[in-house]
């Protein structure tokens, strides 16, 4: 699945013309040598730096920058956004932690544990649908009694919290509870909204907005995270998984780029 994503995205922005060889030299202004940061992005976008180019190409009467392995061709600020992002992992775009849930156990269960009211419950089970309708390897299942991979129960938290839950562990097993604020009964879209957020941290993702914290009005963070290529790069885009649920940016459900997110990793 991640490698069809992954090449799916870049199918996206590599353009293929035919190989005629006096168009490409009729239209050929300049080359340049690879630097060892060209053959890196060309190597990490599944194109061989070996047979790789820099043209440029008139498109429509403007000059346009262009990797090219024999017929494909990658724009170049394709490149120069990879350098932006390469050396700053600190700039807000989405994030998971460390691990991920290994292949092993992505079909998991969720108990929904005893404290749990039943609207609670009706909020945990549309949190899970929303996980298993973006159709990945991360199928959820929910238990409501027994012994489950990851456990939701009430809580009575501090006075500016609504919930909290454990990103995946180093054997790549899921986070192993949620925990949500009792408060949350009286308001059924918030509960479900934050189950959706902890279960998006229980499958490993991390705040959109971990640098600046926007959508808590601002503060400051620290902590490994890893960038999802393809991702967008606002920390105000419209995600679930900004950290505060009623800060800018943060929406009810999986938005767009969060599903985006979802499909790349798994
Ligand atoms: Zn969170």
């Amino acid at each position: 699945m991640k490698t069809t994503k992954f090449l799916l995205f870049f199918l996206l922005i590599v353009g293929a013309i035919s190989c005629q060889k006096e168009e490409t030299e009729d239209s050929l202004l300049q080359a340049e040598i690879l630097t060892d940061d060209h053959k890196q992005f060309l190597a990490q976008s599944s194109v061989n730096p070996e047979n790789s180019t820099i043209t440029t190409i008139d498109v429509e009467g403007k000059a346009v920058k262009y990797f090219k392995s024999n017929d494909l061709l990658l724009e170049y600020s394709e490149f120069e956004n990879w350098l932006d992002q390469k050396d700053a992992p600190s700039q807000a775009k989405q994030f998971t932690g460390r691990y991920t849930i290994s292949p092993l156990y992505r079909r998991f269960t969720v108990l929904a544990g005893s404290n749990l009211t039943r609207r609670a419950r009706i909020a945990l089970q549309d949190a899970v649908k929303a996980v298993n309708d973006i159709g990945t390897s991360v199928q959820i299942g929910i238990k409501y009694s027994g012994t489950a991979d990851c456990v939701v129960t009430f809580y009575t938290p501090g006075p500016f919290e609504n919930g909290q839950a454990p990103l995946p562990n180093s054997s790549g097993r899921p986070g192993s509870f949620i925990n949500i604020s009792t408060r949350l009964d009286s308001d059924f879209v918030k509960m479900k909204q934050v189950l959706i957020h902890e279960l998006g941290h229980v499958i490993g993702l991390m705040h959109q907005d971990w640098k600046t914290l926007q959508s808590c009005g601002g503060g400051s963070n620290s902590g490994f995270v890893q960038w999802i290529p393809g991702t967008p790069t606002s920390d105000r885009e419209p995600s679930v998984m900004q950290a505060c649920a009623n800060g800018r940016g943060a929406t009810k459900i999986f938005s767009a780029s969060d599903k985006r997110a979802i499909n790349i990793i798994y």
